[in-house]
């Protein structure tokens, strides 16, 4: 599965760092980076980004495929 982002909407709110920070992590500057933007999540960390995805409060991360 991929998740993708939306970097229009994104807050820098971290709560899917909380849950998913092997995937998502806000940098110095408080921008989200996406260690796997544009390919698939490791299957290992499949659950994670999902929750990470599902706790995002603007919507901003879509789980695809
Ligand atoms: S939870 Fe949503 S708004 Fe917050 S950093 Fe993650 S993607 Fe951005």
């Amino acid at each position: 599965m991929r998740i993708v982002v939306d970097y229009d909407r994104c807050e820098g709110h971290g709560l899917c760092e909380e849950q998913a920070p092997e995937v998502f992590r806000l940098d110095d500057a408080g921008d989200l980076v996406h260690r796997f933007d544009g390919r698939d999540v490791p299957e290992e960390l499949a659950e994670a980004a999902a929750r990470g995805a599902g706790v995002c409060p603007v919507a901003a991360l879509r789980v695809a495929g």
